[in-house]
């Protein structure tokens, strides 16, 4: 392609093979491996060919990938796509004035337009930063109207999404059982096939009477995966996780988001059931629901898929995810040893592991890696490709993995495809219409700036500073010190 025509749509028209040239593909399928100088042609919306110098159909459009990484399109398992209306807002939250926000005072406010607002801006973001499948973790779902808008905002872009359907103000034994819902799969989930599908989002609380029977058994007749918040300090833990395993509800399309404060015996009965977790790592080191758990997950063969959790407080994008992830696994690794009065010489978690909990890792998690996941030929083309020849940041390319975790940001996201469209070329998305989702979300801040009020807006952004205790330090002569010496003269001459 020319870098001078304009670019849109037209450039790649559908039909037309696309072949990627000179990437160093990181094909994340283990019989392949990283390919250097390598080509991939996608024909319809299929990998068609993966390899080197590759004989192509003379119609292929054809993208220079050189200096690039090819890799295939990342997958983030649970991210609360609505939040992104109120981006940035919770910046210094703890996870108690989350909930004290959405669930005790906010969230009832929402309107259905304000989750097609925060969906449509949150699924853009998506596709521009090389997310290709997103979990929308939905659970601002008042009412089934609200599921029509938050399906209408992830139907107008060129992603792949799931939505995982829930309703954080209302009880998932009951909205689960109403007839509009299962109208609603009906209408708007079946058929879909592997561009939306769906899980059903809800959390157990562990209450011995386990009332979320009867939403399990909606999920199992509607085959629906199910994705839960587990292991959350303060709000879920081992009684959820004992309760699923007892009444037969952990399966291999149980989705363990967070999993982070929970027993060894928890991670077993995940473990055996074939679970995956979704770990959040910027997430769980900001609000505390526990450490990221990849440091005791592997120790335990849990499978793992990364994911952002929501814009509210972070970015949507998972570089983010992977060096996040990356440094808290080998932060934990090292103070474990400290303890032991030991020092860690070799890595345990390596960078090629967790480009692959980021892309493949979230393709199982979804039970869709026979379809999306790696640069496999036939597989769907979800592909990413890292190219930046302005930047400073991407030569040499010396070691590929680790230049994505810890070089690599969005801005550097370059081509992006979907189902064998090309939905970002050069640094642009092709046809997006980005003024309707900024005046989507304005008209939502505007309105819940106005239903809060000016005072509790301003309070609810920026809660109460906790106090900072200062360590006494014995070898400063500190003002306090100061005070105190002059106080006991005082005293003392009196
Ligand atoms: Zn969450």
């Amino acid at each position: 392609m020319s870098q001078n025509t304009a670019v849109n749509s037209d450039s790649f028209p559908s039909g037309r093979p696309v072949v990627f040239r000179n990437a160093t593909v990181l094909t994340i399928d283990p019989s392949l491996g990283m390919i250097e100088s390598g080509d991939v042609l996608v024909v319809d919306n299929r990998i068609a060919e993966v390899g080197r110098q590759l004989v192509v159909p003379e119609s292929a459009t054809e993208i220079d990938a050189a200096n690039g990484i090819l890799m295939p399109g990342m997958v983030d398992t649970h991210r609360h796509m609505w939040q992104t209306a109120l981006r940035g807002f919770g910046a210094d939250w703890t996870l108690t004035n989350y909930f004290m926000f959405y669930y005790i005072n906010w969230g009832k406010i929402f309107r259905a337009e304000d989750i097609y607002a925060g969906n449509l801006l949150s699924a853009i973001e998506a596709i521009d930063s090389g997310v290709t499948t997103t979990v929308d973790w939905s659970h601002g779902l008042q009412t089934v109207e609200y599921a029509d808008a938050a399906v209408d905002a992830l139907e107008a872009v060129p992603g792949r999404f799931v939505l995982a359907y829930g309703n954080l103000l209302g009880a998932p034994w009951q909205w689960t059982k109403a007839p509009e819902f299962a109208d609603f799969i009906r209408r708007r989930i079946d058929g879909r096939g592997d561009m939306l599908r769906m899980q059903l989002a809800f959390d157990v609380t562990g209450d011995p009477a386990f009332p979320e029977k009867a939403a399990f058994e909606v999920a199992r007749d509607f085959n629906l995966p199910v994705t839960t918040h587990a292991g959350v300090w303060g709000a879920t833990n081992d009684d959820g996780i004992r309760l699923m395993h007892e009444n037969g509800f952990m399966t291999p399309s149980t989705i363990y988001v967070h999993a982070a404060t929970l027993s060894h015996d928890s991670y077993h009965r995940i473990a055996a059931t074939g679970g995956h977790a979704s770990v959040s790592a910027e997430s769980e080191h900001n609000a505390g629901q526990g450490y990221p758990p990849t440091w005791m997950l592997r120790r335990h063969n849990i499978p793992v898929s990364l994911s952002m959790d929501t814009s509210v407080w972070w970015s949507a994008d998972l570089f983010s995810a992977m060096r996040a992830t990356l440094n808290a696994d080998r932060s934990r690794e090292h103070l474990e040893a400290h303890k032991r009065n030991e020092t860690v010489t070799l890595s345990h978690l390596r960078a090629e592991q967790v480009v692959t909990w980021a892309t493949l890792g979230g393709a199982q998690a979804l039970g869709m890696d026979s379809i999306i996941g790696s640069i496999t030929p036939g597989k769907k083309a979800d592909l990413v490709l890292i190219k930046n020849d302005q930047s400073p940041v991407m030569f040499p390319l010396l070691h590929p993995y680790g230049h994505v975790v810890f070089q690599a940001g969005r801005g550097d996201v370059h081509t992006v495809m979907v189902d064998g469209k090309v939905v970002k070329y050069d640094h642009r998305l092709l046809d997006i219409d980005l003024a309707k989702a900024r005046q989507a979300v304005m008209k939502t801040v505007e309105y819940a700036q106005a239903q809060m009020g000016e005072q509790a807006w301003d309070q609810a952004m920026n809660p109460e500073k906790a106090v900072v205790e200062l360590i006494d330090n014995p070898y400063t002569y500190t003002e306090r010190e100061r005070d105190k010496a002059a106080q006991e003269e005082a005293s003392q001459g009196s």
